[in-house]
C-alpha cells in the first residue's frame, strides 16, 4: 500500500507535467543524494522516499495507476530489496551526474629524462608504462565467456522487465543478460588486468624541464574510456653546456700565454665542434658569441646562441728558473703594459696624499 503522497514527496502539484516532475526529482535527488551527504541517515531516508516517488510518478503507466488507485496503489507487490535499492542509487547517480569519475580510467604520470642533444633535435622516447586495461577475453565483466546461461528474469536482455526509469538494468544479472558462471581465467574475475607496454612518445625540439606531454587515452582504462598519460620531462645536466633559455653557455680554459698571444681555439658545439679565433690580449672572462649554435625554441622556432667564455689559467707552481724568466719578461714589458694596474696605483697614491 502506498502510505505516502508521492506528489507531496516531490513537492509538486497533482497536475504537474512530466517535465516539472523530472525537474523536481532531479533537484531533490541531487540535494539528498547519499554521495553528497555521507553518513547522514536522515538525508538517505529522504532520498529513498524521493526515489520511490519518482519510480511511480516518473513512469506514465505507473502514474496513471497511482492516480486511479491512490492509497491502494502497490508498486510491485513487495518493497525493493537492499540490493535493488543499491542498484537504484547507483543508476540514479549515473543518470543525474553524468559519467561517474570512476568509470573513466585514471590518468597516469611518468617522468622522462632527455639530453640537451635531444632537446636540440627532438626525440622519440620509449617509455615502459604499467597500466590497467580492460580484460579483452571477458569484455571486462570478470566472468568466463564459456558456458554462460541466459538470465531468467530478463530473458537474457539485461534490461529490467518492470522498471523503466531509474533502474533500467536487470537486478538479477546487473545488465549482463546471463548468469555468472565462473571467473574469467585471464583476469581472475577482476575484469581488469595490469599490463606493461612500451609506449613511444614524441618529444618536440626545444622542451624544458617540467614540461608535460599528454598522450591521450594511454592512462588506465575504465568502463567508459581510458584516462590520459602525462609525460613530465626533465632535461639532464650536460657535462659541457649550461642552458639559459635557448642559449647555451660553455666555459673554456685557456692558458695565460694563449690569452696573451692569441690562437685558434677548438670549442664544442651540441652537434660536434668548431674553431673560434681568440685574439691576442684576450682578457679573462671574455665571452665569444656563436649565433644560432644554441637550442631551438619550443616547436623548433628560431635558434639561440652559443656563448664561449674563456677562463685564463694562471700557472700555480713555477720553478725558480721559470720565475726568473717571468720577472725578466716583466722588466721588458714595463708598467705601460698594464694600464689598469697603473691607474689603480695612481688612485691609491692621490688618496694617500690628500689625507
Ligand atoms: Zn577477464
Ligand atoms: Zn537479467
Amino acid at each position: 500500500m502506498a502510505k505516502k503522497d508521492y506528489y507531496r514527496t516531490l513537492g509538486v502539484k497533482a497536475n504537474a507535467t512530466e517535465a516539472e516532475l523530472k525537474k523536481a526529482f532531479r533537484e531533490l535527488a541531487k540535494q539528498y543524494h547519499p554521495d553528497r551527504n555521507p553518513g547522514d541517515a536522515a538525508a538517505e531516508a529522504r532520498f529513498r522516499e524521493i526515489a520511490e516517488a519518482w519510480e511511480v510518478l516518473g513512469d506514465a503507466e505507473n502514474r496513471a495507476r497511482y492516480d486511479r488507485m491512490g492509497p491502494l496503489y502497490t508498486a510491485s507487490g513487495r518493497p525493493p530489496t537492499a540490493e535493488e535499492l543499491n542498484e537504484l542509487l547507483k543508476d540514479t547517480f549515473t543518470n543525474l551526474f553524468g559519467r561517474r569519475k570512476a568509470q573513466v580510467g585514471e590518468d597516469l604520470r611518468y617522468t622522462c629524462s632527455v639530453s640537451l642533444e635531444e632537446v636540440a633535435t627532438g626525440a622519440e622516447k620509449t617509455l615502459v608504462v604499467q597500466r590497467q586495461v580492460r580484460c579483452r577475453k571477458c569484455g571486462a565483466t570478470g566472468d568466463s565467456p564459456d558456458g554462460r546461461t541466459p538470465c531468467t528474469p530478463c530473458n537474457g536482455t539485461g534490461k529490467s522487465p518492470t522498471r523503466r526509469f531509474l533502474r533500467s538494468d536487470c537486478a538479477t544479472c546487473h545488465g549482463k543478460g546471463y548468469k555468472p558462471s565462473q571467473k574469467c581465467s585471464d583476469c581472475s574475475g577482476a575484469g581488469m588486468r595490469g599490463t606493461e607496454e612500451n609506449l613511444k612518445v614524441k618529444v618536440p625540439p626545444g622542451v624544458a624541464t617540467g614540461q608535460k606531454l599528454k598522450v591521450k587515452g594511454k592512462g588506465n582504462e575504465g568502463t567508459e574510456g581510458a584516462g590520459d598519460l602525462y609525460v613530465i620531462l626533465s632535461v639532464a645536466e650536460h657535462l659541457l653546456f649550461r642552458r639559459r633559455g635557448a642559449d647555451l653557455l660553455c666555459e673554456a680554459p685557456i692558458s695565460l700565454v694563449d690569452a696573451c698571444l692569441g690562437f685558434d681555439l677548438k670549442v664544442p658545439t651540441l652537434d660536434g665542434s668548431t674553431t673560434i679565433r681568440i685574439p691576442p690580449g684576450t682578457a679573462p672572462g671574455k665571452s665569444f658569441r656563436l649565433p644560432g649554435r644554441g637550442l631551438p625554441g619550443l616547436g623548433g622556432s628560431g635558434k639561440g646562441d652559443l656563448h664561449i667564455k674563456v677562463a685564463v689559467e694562471v700557472p700555480a707552481k713555477l720553478s725558480a728558473e721559470q720565475k726568473l724568466a717571468l720577472s725578466q719578461f716583466a722588466d721588458k714589458l714595463g708598467p705601460e703594459a698594464f694600464p689598469q694596474k697603473k691607474a689603480w696605483i695612481d688612485q691609491l697614491r692621490s688618496r694617500a696624499e690628500s689625507r
